[in-house]
C-alpha cells in the first residue's frame, strides 16, 4: 500500500506558450514544442483513474488551450470519470466578449469546473488586461465551481493584488487564496456558488525566473522567517501529494518547476512504464520522502549544519519551498550531500509513514487530507519506548537525531541512465529503488 500518493495531477500538457514571461516557472514558451497530445494522453489520464484516488486533475503548461480538441477530449473524459478539472490559462484567446465566452462555454461544456486566470506584470507585455477583463467577466456568467485571478507580484509591481481588487472587485475585498503570512486560506463554497478568489502569491525566482527577475523585483525574506515559516507548514505539501505529469509524459513530484529530468525528482518516462510502477517508485524514494515530511528548508538548514562546507545554496534570500528546492535538488554538490546523507532520515521517515498508515488507512488506501501538514505527524520513535511515549519531533530533535546517524561513504554521482544511490532503509524499510529504474 502506497503512503504517498497523489491527490491532485497536474497534466503540463504542454510546453509550447503564446508568452514568454520573464518569471516563467516551467520555462514555456512559442519555441518549445513537447505536447501530450490525445494519444499520448489518453492512456495517462486512464492509469491515473485506474491507479489514484484523485480529487482534481490541472491542466496546466505551457498553455493548455493551444492542445485544442485534445483538450476538450481531456476534460470530457475527466467529466466521465467524476473528476473535478481545473484550467490554468494565460486568456491569449479572450479577444473579444464574444470570443471569451464562446471558448468558455466550449470548455465548460466538455467539464471544466474550475479557471485560473493568469494575470501579473510579467504576463502583462502579452496578454493584456484587457483580454482578462473579457474572460473573467465571461467566466462570471457561467457556472464554473471557482474562477480564480492569480496574480505573482513583488517589490516593484504594477499589478499587485490590491489594484487587481480595485479593477474586478465590483468594490468589494475579493477573496484571498493566501494570508498575510503566506498560508493557504480555505474558503467554503455554498451550493451553485461560483467561487471568485484572488490568488495572490509572490514572485519567485524559479524556472527564467531565477535569471530573469531581479533581486529587487522579489521580496527579500530573511532566512529566520524563512525556517519560522517551515517549523509550521512542515514538509513540502506538493511533492508526490499534487504531483504531474510533463510535457515530455514523465511523471514527476510535482510542478513547482520545471523538473522533468531532474535526477531526483522526475521518476520516469510513462511511455517506457506502466504509471503504477512509477507511483511505487516515487513512492519508496527516500529522499522524495524526505522533500515531503521534512520539507526543503528544513532539510537545507540541517544539511548547512551537519555539512557546511559540503553544500551550496547561493541566492541571497529564499523566498519560499520551491526556490529552496531548485538549489537543494539542481546543484549537483547538493544532490551529492543529500545522497551521502539520506541514511539520516531513514528512521524518522519510517515512522512517520507508519504514523500516516495507521491514522489515514481509508478503503485500503492512505488517504492524507489534502494540504495536511505533515510536520505535524512527525514522530520521535526512540527505541524501546512505548508508543505512548512518542510525540512531536522538533527541528531540533531531528537535527540531533541526525548528527547520532551513522554516515556512508560519499557515492559519486551517478552516470545518466543510473539511478542515484540510495540508503537502504534496514528490515523495517520500504523497498529501495532498483538499478536502472530512475533515469531509463
Ligand atoms: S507563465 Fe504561463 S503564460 Fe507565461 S510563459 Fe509561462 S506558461 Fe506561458
Ligand atoms: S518544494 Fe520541491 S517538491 Fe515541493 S512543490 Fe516545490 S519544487 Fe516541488
Amino acid at each position: 500500500m502506497r503512503v504517498l500518493e497523489p491527490n491532485t495531477v497536474t497534466i503540463l500538457t504542454t510546453n509550447k506558450c503564446t508568452a514568454v514571461c520573464r518569471h516563467c516557472a516551467t520555462n514555456s514558451g512559442p519555441n518549445r514544442n513537447d505536447m501530450l497530445t490525445w494519444d499520448k494522453m489518453e492512456p495517462i489520464l486512464r492509469q491515473l483513474f485506474a491507479e489514484t484516488k484523485l480529487s482534481v486533475i490541472v491542466f496546466s503548461g505551457g498553455e493548455s488551450t493551444l492542445l485544442g480538441e485534445d483538450l476538450l477530449k481531456a476534460l470530457r473524459l475527466c467529466k466521465e470519470h467524476g473528476i473535478i478539472t481545473r484550467l490554468v490559462t494565460n486568456v491569449f484567446w479572450a479577444t473579444s466578449p464574444e470570443a471569451a465566452e464562446a471558448k468558455l462555454k466550449e470548455l465548460r461544456e466538455a467539464g471544466l469546473n474550475e479557471l485560473n486566470i493568469s494575470t501579473d506584470d510579467y504576463h502583462l507585455p502579452y496578454i493584456s488586461l484587457q483580454k482578462v477583463r473579457y474572460a473573467f467577466d465571461a467566466a462570471r456568467k457561467i457556472d464554473f465551481l471557482s474562477v480564480a485571478l492569480c496574480n505573482a507580484y513583488g517589490p516593484e509591481s504594477w499589478l499587485t493584488p490590491e489594484r487587481i481588487n480595485q479593477e474586478f472587485g465590483n468594490g468589494e475585498q475579493m477573496k484571498h487564496r493566501y494570508d498575510a503570512n503566506g498560508r493557504a486560506m480555505v474558503h467554503e463554497r455554498k451550493q451553485g456558488e461560483t467561487l471568485v478568489l484572488l490568488s495572490n502569491g509572490l514572485s519567485m525566482k524559479l524556472g527564467r525566473g531565477k535569471e530573469g527577475l531581479e533581486e529587487s523585483e522579489v521580496v527579500p525574506t530573511p532566512l529566520s522567517q524563512l525556517y519560522e515559516f517551515a517549523d509550521s507548514i512542515g514538509g513540502c505539501p506538493w511533492a508526490l501529494r499534487s504531483s504531474a505529469v510533463s510535457s515530455k509524459g514523465h511523471y514527476v513530484s510535482c510542478c513547482g518547476f520545471e523538473v522533468e529530468d531532474n535526477p531526483i525528482l522526475d521518476y520516469g518516462d510513462l511511455a517506457k512504464q506502466p504509471l503504477s510502477e512509477l507511483l511505487d517508485r516515487a513512492d519508496n524514494d527516500l529522499i522524495s520522502n524526505m522533500i515531503s515530511i521534512y520539507g526543503p528548508v528544513t532539510l537545507m538548514k540541517i544539511l548547512k549544519d551537519v555539512a557546511p562546507n559540503e553544500v551550496s545554496f547561493p541566492r541571497p534570500t529564499y523566498r519560499g519551498y520551491c526556490e529552496v528546492c531548485e538549489d537543494l535538488v539542481s546543484i549537483k554538490q547538493n544532490r551529492d550531500a543529500l545522497y551521502k546523507y539520506q541514511g539520516m532520515f531513514v528512521d524518522s521517515i519510517l515512522a512517520v509513514r507508519e504514523g500516516f498508515r495507521e491514522a489515514y488507512t481509508k478503503d485500503g488506501r492512505v488517504q492524507i487530507p489534502p494540504g495536511a501538514s505533515l510536520r505535524l505527524e512527525i514522530k520521535y520513535n526512540k527505541v524501546g519506548e512505548p508508543r505512548e511515549a512518542q510525540k512531536p519531533l522538533t527541528v531540533e530533535e531531528v537535527h540531533s537525531a541526525s548528527k547520532l546517524a551513522p554516515v556512508k561513504a560519499r557515492p559519486e554521482e551517478p552516470p545518466k541512465d543510473s539511478p542515484p544511490p540510495t540508503q537502504p532503509m534496514g528490515k523495517r524499510s520500504l523497498p529501495v529503488l532498483q538499478p536502472g529504474s530512475r533515469c531509463e
